[in-house]
């Protein structure tokens, strides 16, 4: 046995994963059902470091020095569930197995459990960065117990992504189904990104007319600013490119329809039952979904708009156009703010809930390189986090909060010209509610009570005396103290 690490399932995120363990220096043994996907990694990438093909999963095991490490990197569910099986038989107490897949936090849970039971470690860990991340540097979120990090933990920081000052971006999240629930909020986190991002898009075209290339060039100059991040700089290569076929910019020729994986999805059911606010990643999973429905959407194509009042929009002049790409970078960046304060207040709600002792600073460190949202502005979080890890919500900290009030006109007045010009921006306008509704001294909830009460009897409570109340609404009003 000469291996320090194993993987197992040689599609693109394996044969990448093993690639890079390779790369660090580790001694890599490989395992695939089908065979041929391990011979076709050795003879394309065996020079890259030391490979130990194998052809068995006995042999795989056989392969990996103890305590065993192996990374099963299989398609998600019923195979994934399979092939820790077959493994779990194979290896020895003190063995540590690791799902690198897109597993939900509550079945890598429950393997943990079963596994743990046998003396065997499960780590289910959460890998961001698409199949380029795994190869050249991905973002590392494992979970699992403390034990099995001093073993796994050293070798996942030689392949981590890289922050600014150098940390790997891996760290142990917390036991079982940490790691593969911060990879979801992480995922949700993505989506509302994505979704403010498409809307700061859509209102400089909408509304200022701008063209897509023209576009391209206010995003690349966001991208230099507060806004910097892997998100952005894409979204400005996306909008320069054309498409070849027709000569038309790419963006207009793809249909806008937008499809999802599932992540977002558990994100939002996860929040549901956590009882934590996170409308910003529901807008943004509701808005594909509701771009797929081709049905709904046909039915109301002839609904009225203020077009139809004030004709198609019209080009802004370019002092103005200006103006406006200035407002919505405001708009943007504190909407952005508001979706990450979200998703932080959703890792602090898991953390309690399932007693993980996550981090909060650490998550933003290990986002920092290697996933979808990394960006220069985690480094902020992390900060915020780090010097008070009982900030009760990011928008608490003194240095977001005073940027979100600089930038509340233009937001807004950006969320204002969206509805004016029938742009529709869910993101942005329910982060302005978001934020409205969370320092509003007071809120109309008083009303919900006094309607629950009336019609369900369901009581309420007072601000100025203890106690639960209810008003005999069908007699003579009179208040009862109901505890
Ligand atoms: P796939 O999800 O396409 O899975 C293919 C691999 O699974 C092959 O190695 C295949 O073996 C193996 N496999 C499928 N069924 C079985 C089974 N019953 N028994 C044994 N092996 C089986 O591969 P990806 O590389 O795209 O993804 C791997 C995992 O990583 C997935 O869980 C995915 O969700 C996750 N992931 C993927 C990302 C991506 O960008 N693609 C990003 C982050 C995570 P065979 O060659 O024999 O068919």
């Amino acid at each position: 046995a000469t291996a320090q690490i194993g993987v197992t399932g040689l599609a693109v995120m394996g044969r990448n994963l093993a690639r890079n363990f390779a790369r660090s220096g580790c001694t890599v043994a490989l395992h695939n059902r089908t065979e041929a996907r391990t011979r076709d990694l050795v003879d394309a990438f065996g020079h890259e470091g030391t490979f130990v093909p194998t052809r068995s999963p006995e042999e795989f095991v056989a392969a990996l020095q103890p305590p065993r490490c192996l990374v099963v990197m299989v398609k998600a569910g019923g195979p994934t569930d399979a092939v820790i099986e077959q493994f779990a038989q194979l290896v020895e107490v003190g063995d540590v197995i690791v799902d690198g897949g897109n597993a939900h936090f509550e079945d890598t849970r429950r393997r943990e459990a079963a596994l743990r039971e046998r003396g065997v470690h499960f780590v289910g860990t959460g890998i961001s960065g698409g199949e380029e991340g795994a190869l050249l540097g991905p973002s590392i979120m494992p979970g699992g117990s403390a034990e099995a990090y001093r073993s796994l933990g050293p070798l996942l920081e030689r392949i981590a992504a890289r922050a600014p000052d150098g940390a790997p971006c891996t760290t142990h999240l917390g036991t079982d189904g940490a790691g593969h629930f911060v990879k979801m909020v992480h995922n949700g986190i993505e989506y509302a990104d994505m979704q403010l991002i498409a809307e700061a898009y859509d209102l400089l075209r909408g509304v200022a007319g701008l063209e897509p290339a023209e576009i391209a060039e206010v995003f690349r100059r966001w991208n230099t600013g507060r806004l910097d991040s892997y998100l952005i700089e894409i979204t400005a290569e996306v909008l320069t490119h054309t498409d070849a076929r027709t000569g038309r910019p790419f963006v207009d020729v793809v249909a806008d329809r937008a499809e999802q994986k599932g992540t977002g999805r558990w994100t939002v059911q996860t929040a549901l039952d956590l009882g934590v606010p996170v409308p910003g990643i529901a807008q943004a999973v509701f808005a594909r979904s509701q771009s797929g429905h081709a049905r709904l959407r046909r039915a109301a194509e002839s609904l009225p708009g203020p077009e139809t009042a004030e004709g198609a929009p019209s080009r802004m002049a370019a002092d103005e156009a200006e103006r406006f790409a200035a407002q919505v970078e405001q708009c943007l960046y504190a909407s952005k703010v508001v979706s990450y304060a979200q998703g932080w207040d959703m890792l602090r709600a898991g953390s309690e809930a399932y007693d993980w002792g996550i981090d909060l600073g650490s998550v933003a460190a290990i986002w920092r390189a290697g996933c979808i949202i990394r960006a220069a502005f985690l480094d902020r979080i992390r900060g915020a986090f780090t010097e008070r890890p009982a900030l009760p919500t990011l928008l608490a900290d003194p240095q977001f909060a005073q940027e979100l009030g600089e930038a509340q006109d233009a937001w807004r007045g950006t969320v204002a010209a969206a509805a004016r010009h029938g742009v529709p921006a869910p993101g942005m306008s329910g982060a302005l509610a978001y934020y409205d509704g969370l320092r509003a001294a007071r809120l109309p909830a008083a009303l919900t009570q006094a309607q629950r009460d009336y019609f369900g009897a369901h009581t309420y409570r007072r601000d100025d005396l203890e106690g639960t109340f209810h008003t005999q609404w069908g007699g003579d009003r009179t208040e009862d103290r109901t505890d």
